[in-house]
């Protein structure tokens, strides 16, 4: 059951890393959710409807999200998503904007967004958020540490533009503690790389969220959605439809 927050990284061809999603699969996924009548919304609108406790209208809800700010979000997906019209948020790594990837071995020459790319990509109406200054893993770094990253990248999101605060966890990592300082920072809600993190009212520090990895035909992600309401009432629909004839 939705809603789905989805999880991707970069949008490229020929890449070694496994998250990476070649440009045309990233098109078909999401053309296939639209015509799929699912809505895609910001994180922003799922909290609010999770507070409000409208569960239902969140079956039907899709988020896109972009983890690390490769600077192909801005060449590729971008354009993408634009075209669709579908929203979307870059967890931005805050601290090293316009640097290379240093933490990931598949991908260490990727460039990162630099601020001005952040800027503009803000500017047409991508949601930013936090994940973290160094792509530090919070649970397994000290408190001081901890709120230091918090602390820093709000502030960096504040002077970006952006008003609505969410985190992901580097590595998709976190304990009570971190997530208690991601509350005390000021952060409205925060996201996992799990897709089997429990949903509800309270719930906005561990959103889950479902991986797409490049690797991924249209009919494995298609079963990512298996089970939707979406699906259900198509099924419904369609029984009910053959009962009358
Ligand atoms: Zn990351």
């Amino acid at each position: 059951m939705g809603p789905f927050i989805l999880m991707y990284h970069s949008i490229a061809e020929g890449s070694e890393d496994p998250y990476t999603v070649p440009p045309n699969k990233f098109e078909e996924q999401l053309s296939w959710l639209i015509e799929r009548g699912f809505e895609a919304v910001s994180l922003a609108t799922i909290v609010n409807l999770l507070k409000i406790g409208e569960y239902k209208s969140l079956r039907t809800k899709i988020v896109f999200t972009f983890d690390d700010g490769y600077k192909d979000f801005l060449t590729t997906a971008l354009p993408i998503l634009l075209h669709y019209k579908v929203p979307a948020t870059v967890f931005i790594v805050a601290g090293m904007l316009g640097d290379k990837v240093s933490w990931n071995s598949h991908s260490k020459h990727a460039q990162l967004m630099s601020e001005d790319e952040i800027r503009h990509i803000k500017a047409q109406g991508v949601s930013l958020g936090s994940h973290t200054m160094t792509h530090s893993n919070l649970a397994k770094v000290d408190e001081k540490k901890v709120y230091q990253e918090l602390v820093d990248s709000h502030i960096t999101l504040r002077d970006l533009g952006e008003s609505f605060y969410a985190l992901s966890y580097p590595w998709g990592q976190w304990t009570n503690q971190v997530l208690n300082a991601v509350k005390v920072a000021g952060y409205e809600c925060a996201v996992t790389a799990s897709r089997k993190m429990p949903l509800g009212a309270t719930e906005y520090y561990c959103l889950p969220r479902v991986g797409i990895k490049g690797d991924m035909n249209l009919k494995s992600f298609q079963t990512l959605f298996d089970g939707s309401a979406i699906e259900f009432a198509r099924k419904v629909g369609r029984v009910v439809k053959n009962f009358l004839q």
